[in-house]
């Protein structure tokens, strides 16, 4: 099974996603590569699979990628078949964090395998302060992002669910409630 994950960066994806790993020993994350510098405490292989822009595109072409996107200009992320292979040989469910693109692209290779859940911020001005607060991206960085997210907010009723991130705690119960329901099936 796999479980696809997407939404306008500062709604709290990585805290729901983070808390459901923790939670659920069978789910296991599947690494992106990207082609952007580590933020903050990042490593190698733990939060992606870090590649210089030239690295990127030889891995393109040698079609080492179930899909990829330039999410923001001049930085590509892609999730990389020996990983998706690396987790199902463990028996593991997939865990995907893509942009709303990979995500619709990842739900419609995986189909009934896969459920796709979008969270939402409760509006984006929300959204803005969560980044500012999260404090690793920088001015400029933060507007790109706000600034995408009304575009990606647009993607939402493409995909299974939509989980409005308001309270946290509201929140990660909902989630809870939306995989164990999916994994019983
Ligand atoms: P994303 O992975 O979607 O970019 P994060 O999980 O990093 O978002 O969350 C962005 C910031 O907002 C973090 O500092 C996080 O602690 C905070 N946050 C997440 N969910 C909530 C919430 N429900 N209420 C308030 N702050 C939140
Ligand atoms: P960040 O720079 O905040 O880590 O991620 C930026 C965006 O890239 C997020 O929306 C994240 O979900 C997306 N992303 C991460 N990995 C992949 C991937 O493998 N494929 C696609 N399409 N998007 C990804």
């Amino acid at each position: 099974m796999v479980l696809i994950f997407c939404a306008p960066s500062g709604s709290g994806k990585s805290t729901i996603v983070n808390y459901l790993l923790g939670k659920y020993p069978e789910l296991e994350f599947s690494v992106s590569a990207t082609s952007r510098a580590p933020r903050g405490t990042e490593k190698h292989g733990e939060a992606y699979y870090f590649l210089s822009t030239e690295e990127f595109q030889q891995k393109i072409k040698e079609e080492a990628f179930v899909e990829y996107e330039e999410v923001y200009a001049g930085c590509y992320y892609g999730t990389l078949k020996s990983e998706i292979e690396r987790i199902e040989q463990k028996g593991h469910h997939v865990v995907f964090d893509v942009d709303v693109v990979g995500g619709c692209n990842l739900k419609r290779i995986f189909a009934d395998k896969a459920l796709s859940v979008f969270i939402a911020p409760p509006d984006v001005q929300t959204l803005r302060k969560r980044l500012e607060g999260r404090g690793t991206d920088a001015p400029e960085m933060i507007e790109q992002r706000v600034g995408k997210a009304e575009y990606e907010l647009t993607f939402a009723p493409k995909f299974d669910t939509i989980l409005v991130n308001d309270d946290l705690t509201t929140a990660l119960q909902e989630a809870d409630e939306i995989i164990k329901n999916f994994l019983d099936k």
